[in-house]
């Protein structure tokens, strides 16, 4: 059924604590993890805990919830304190744009001089 766990999932390993992450945040729809690969200071992935292929698609379903991602990803610029100098809120969708997991995700960057247009 559309959201729920999927068994190859990693992020859903994450989320059921079966794979360990650096958690940073929780909330009951979200959990936010420092990335194991950071690209910056601050590189930080804000997931929902229902499985979505990416962002458009836990929209279309779930808006609130997608929501839930976006103002923990602010969140977790304030924790981290680079909310003043500016942050990157990234979601790569599909393979060609670099999605790696297909498990919806926002990538929260922050901490250095961040270039326009991304690579
Ligand atoms: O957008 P994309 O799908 O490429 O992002 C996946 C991210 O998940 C990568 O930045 C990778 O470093 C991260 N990752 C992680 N912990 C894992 C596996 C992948 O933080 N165990």
């Amino acid at each position: 059924m559309a959201g729920e766990p999927q068994p190859d999932c990693l992020f859903c390993k994450i989320v059921s604590g079966e794979i360990p992450a650096t958690i940073v945040r929780e909330t009951d729809t979200t959990v936010a993890f420092r990335d194991i690969n950071p690209q910056a200071p601050t590189h930080v992935l804000v997931i929902p805990r229902l499985h979505y292929p990416d962002a458009a698609s836990l929209g279309a379903a779930e808006p609130q919830v997608l929501a839930d991602v976006l103002c923990e990803a602010g969140n977790v610029a304030a924790d981290d304190k680079i909310d003043a100098t500016g942050y990157r809120v990234v979601f790569n969708t599909g393979a060609g744009a670099g999605q790696t997991v297909f498990h919806a995700h926002a990538h929260v960057l922050g901490g250095r001089g961040l270039e326009w247009p991304p690579g």
